[in-house]
């Protein structure tokens, strides 16, 4: 393969302002898929992605385009899977940079060209759906020469919809991105940067080479991990996966190897050949690190190793969630698992649920706090129910991120009032345009996984983005609301809330449960509590009557029948104590609102 011809690029954009129908198009114009085979969105394959529109796994095509070979690897869109972006990156000389003409740069988007600039990358900037009337290109061009210093008359104007333009972005893509260097002659070094379980051919890892021969056969050396396996296949997608002999320097395709488990292929992993090893590994990525918990359990108590099974099973494609068994007193046998953001938590969960036919309840999210116990020693804890009691500790840490949020300058009012109710504080706040507005904040992870992106989202119309970096953690005033029911505390409850919330937290609680419990033979006392002390009530009152009462004491049968659907309903019920709570009541207490 000549280098010279060949380019290796990355789309960079913002849910929803064109990625996968600019992929279509390139597809289109590039000859990949046939006019008969081409459906929309054709790079992203998960239907869960389909049906939220957005792209989770990496996905590359190799391309023809005029008397090149372009090669598109795709990128995730949400924040909650920003690490994915920059293993891409690391696979590419360039990126489009591709903007909706009519809403201007995101937050998230600007952070990633940082990152791409940060790796010396090429960026081609294009401004997408200029066939919409709200397209405003000429000011959001030069929003774009004000934030990143990419000069306004270089911005390309394109519509990924009808393909206006697409074709000089391709040949300013083939003219401004370089091509890749790279030595054929020196050792092997391949960057793995994705790895996806295929239930026939097991791990399929995306490669890029860097330097040497990667070649179907041969005898590969997993550097970081120190396993050899044989390339049982090496291959390109165009986009259908097509084997080939070998990949050289600068090429990207993918590598199957025998390999169980992506664990064993991980994501920044360099591939060497066993007999004539590279010196060094290439840099690798770091590994992302869970920052939101909840406690996953059957609402079928019998269906508790079929979960196990089914979060194995998902863990094979996805090593970025992590899961621990766990016991909740009053949701029985589950697991507390770990994820990226509150996205990811959704999408692991509805994939549980949907694609092994589980039905589950998830606790709360909660984050990871580091509790300084009386004496001095450190713990870490994602579950509430394990905080040690106010007594038994010195101080308590949450973590932090520096968020980013870009918005329309109408809205900066409410945005502030926003993050200041979640304890944000203000670092910076800068005008990017006269109508747009750039702002950061310090504020606690805890306040921005429960509704944050929702309510800015809300707030602004959809208009406002959002970008997040962890800063570490800081000392805060936090405490544990239990809630009790008839006396006794129920696990799955139990809640870390910063102390100005708790009061708060503890009424609503009681509150919903009120309505959610049915009425039992005496009255149930609903309590929220903080250590020994009491912060709410509520009581649900006893039944005044029998429920056979009503039926004239008459027809056996009748009676019989009605004993027999209270019994069934009684399978479905959890025992907290001597309170009997539906399921339901869980699932319904348990959603945020
Ligand atoms: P992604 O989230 O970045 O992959 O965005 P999509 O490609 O899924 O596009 C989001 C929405 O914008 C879809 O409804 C597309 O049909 C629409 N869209 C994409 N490009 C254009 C364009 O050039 N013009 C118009 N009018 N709509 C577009
Ligand atoms: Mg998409």
């Amino acid at each position: 393969m000549d280098l010279s011809r060949l380019r290796n690029v990355s789309i960079i954009a913002h849910i929803d302002h064109g990625k996968s129908t600019l992929a279509d198009r390139i597809l289109e114009i590039c000859g990949a898929v046939d006019a008969r085979e081409m459906r929309e969105q054709y790079l992203d394959s998960m239907d869960l992605e389909r049906e939220r529109g957005i792209t989770i796994k990496l996905q590359s095509v190799r391309l023809d385009y005029r008397d090149h070979v372009i090669n598109l690897i795709d990128t995730p869109g949400h924040v909650d899977f920003g690490y994915e972006v920059s293993r891409s990156l690391a696979a590419c000389e360039g990126v489009i940079l591709l903007v909706d003409a009519s809403q201007g740069i995101e937050a998230q988007t600007l952070a990633n060209c940082f990152l791409a600039l940060e790796h010396d990358l090429e960026i081609v900037a294009a401004l997408n759906k200029i066939d919409l009337p709200a397209a405003d290109p000429d000011l959001y061009a030069g929003e774009i020469e004000r934030v990143l210093g990419i000069p306004a008359d270089e911005v390309l104007r394109i519509s990924a919809k009808t393909g206006d333009g697409v074709p000089e972005l391709l040949d300013a893509v083939v003219e401004r991105i370089p091509a890749p260097v790279g030595d054929l002659d020196a050792p092997l070094q391949a960057l793995i940067f994705d790895s996806h379980f295929d239930q026939y051919r097991g791990v399929v890892s995306s490669v890029r080479v860097v330097n040497g021969e990667l070649a179907t056969d041969a005898k590969v050396r997993f550097m970081q991990a120190g396993t050899v396996h044989e390339a049982n296949e090496v291959g390109v997608r165009r986009p259908e996966p097509t084997a080939v002999k070998s990949l050289g320097p600068g090429e990207v395709g993918y590598l199957i190897a025998g390999i169980k488990d992506v664990g064993e292929a991980r994501s920044g992993e360099t591939v060497t050949s066993a007999s004539k090893p590279a010196p060094s590994a290439l840099e690798g990525y770091q590994e992302p690190k869970p920052m939101v918990f909840c406690g996953l359990y059957p609402v079928e108590g019998d269906e508790f190793s079929d979960l196990r099974d089914a979060l194995e099973k998902l863990r094979l494609n996805d090593a970025s969630f992590t899961y621990v068994p766990e016991t909740s007193g009053a949701l029985g046998f589950g697991f507390r698992c770990g994820f990226l953001g509150l996205l990811h938590m959704e999408i692991v969960r509805e994939r549980l649920e949907r694609e092994f036919d589980l039905s589950l309840i998830a606790t709360a999210p909660s984050v990871e706090y580091r509790v300084i116990r009386t004496g001095g020693e450190v713990v870490e804890i994602d579950n509430p129910s394990e905080m040690p009691s106010p007594g038994e500790m010195e101080g308590i840490e949450e973590p932090y991120l520096k968020i980013t949020i870009l918005t329309p300058s109408t809205y900066t009012g409410t945005v502030m009032e926003l993050c200041q109710g979640k304890r944000g504080v203000m670092k910076n706040l800068e005008y990017l345009s006269p109508e747009r507005v750039e702002l950061q904040y310090e504020i606690p992870l805890a306040e921005v996984v429960m509704d944050f992106f929702d309510q800015l989202k809300s707030r602004t119309q959809g208009y406002a983005s959002l970008d997040y970096d962890p800063i570490g953690y800081q000392a805060s005033q936090l405490s544990k609301v239990d809630i009790l029911l008839h006396g006794d505390p129920v696990d799955a409850f139990s809640m870390i809330v910063h102390k100005d919330f708790a009061y708060d937290y503890g009424r609503k609680m009681c509150e919903k449960l009120k309505e959610l419990i049915p009425r039992q033979q005496f009255d149930v006392p609903i309590q929220a509590a903080i250590g020994g002390k009491i912060i709410a009530r509520q009581t649900v009152k006893a039944f005044r009557k029998d429920v056979t009462e009503k039926l004239y004491g008459g027809d056996i049968t009748r009676k019989n029948k009605l004993l027999q659907k209270q019994k069934a309903g009684k399978k479905r019920m959890k025992s907290i104590g001597r309170v009997d709570i539906p399921q339901e009541a869980f699932i319904s207490a348990l959603k945020l609102d």
